[in-house]
């Protein structure tokens, strides 16, 4: 994303908007300008501020008036006044961060927007997570923190080396250049995402030692790290098996949301259970 410094008049507005702090009012040329290292190309600026065609002069001009007389003339807050924002041409790999930051873009490995996954949470339908198997999503990064590819990579090699299945249809697995050893691309280590998901699956009894490697790796990763954990419930919709384990590591469960699976079962194994 770039901001044209003609079209700029630094009101200010665009500062508020972006969810990484990338925008700042340049108070040298007094012009609104991006860091572009921290900007994760979302949009949430281009996309999330209405934008107006004045005259970037006439504005000028008008706000130095203004302030002569002690006065402020500012656009209203969620507007551009000029229409200065100007998206680049992505080209690889910086068009990772977008795919990976701007939700309404889906990812080309997965056709699935925002983070590129369904996760286990469509897992009724995808059966991503059989009988007797627990599924992990090891989120990384949120609005004003963000993530680097390298704090990712510490993880992916941790969790190979533990011989955990990495998820195929997930966008991160597919930046592997060797998923046995969960090697990233190394093009891509130089780009920062809002947020990605590392989804992985292990037989139920490994659920307290996987836990336990993400709680230790986490350390050494520079940004937030949210795990979630995935697995089928009985027929009564009850789960007397992962839940204890995740008890005993001293999480404590409430039940507050059940995704129920209306849509087309996918795979052969449900389409029996069901
Ligand atoms: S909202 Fe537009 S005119 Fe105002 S500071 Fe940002 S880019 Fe410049
Ligand atoms: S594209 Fe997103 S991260 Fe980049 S400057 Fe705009 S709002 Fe900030």
């Amino acid at each position: 994303m770039k901001i044209n410094p003609n079209k700029c008049v630094a009101c200010g507005n665009c500062t508020y908007v972006c969810p990484m702090g990338a925008i700042y009012v340049d108070t040298v040329t007094n012009r609104s300008t991006i860091n572009r290292d921290e900007c994760v190309e979302c949009y949430a600026c281009y996309n999330g501020l209405s934008q107006e065609h004045l005259n970037p002069t006439v504005v000028r001009a008008m706000r130095s008036v203004f302030k002569m007389m002690r006065l402020r003339f500012d656009p209203e807050p969620d507007v551009c006044p000029t229409a200065a924002f100007e998206p680049d041409e992505l080209t690889w790999p910086r068009v990772v961060r977008r795919a990976f930051s701007d939700p309404r873009v889906p990812h080309e490995s997965t056709g699935v927007e925002g983070r590129g996954t369904e996760e286990v949470k469509t897992n009724d339908v995808s059966g991503r997570v059989k009988v007797g198997e627990v599924g992990f999503t090891i989120e990384f990064g949120r609005p004003g923190v963000g993530v680097r590819f390298p704090e990712i990579q510490k993880m992916c090699w941790a969790l190979a080396k533990a011989g955990v299945s990495f998820e195929k249809k997930n966008p991160i697995t597919s930046l592997m250049t060797d998923v046995s050893t969960g090697t990233l691309r190394e093009d891509i280590m130089g780009e920062k995402l809002m947020s990605a998901i590392v989804e992985i699956k292990v037989p139920v009894e490994r659920t307290e030692e996987i836990v336990r490697l993400v709680w230790d790796v986490e350390k050494q990763v520079d940004t937030v790290v949210a795990l979630g954990v995935g697995t089928r419930c009985d027929e009564n919709g009850e789960d007397h098996v992962v839940a204890p384990i995740l008890e005993k590591l001293g999480y404590k469960l409430e039940r507050a949301k059940t995704n129920i699976g209306l849509g087309r079962i996918s795979n052969a194994i449900n389409k029996a259970v069901a």
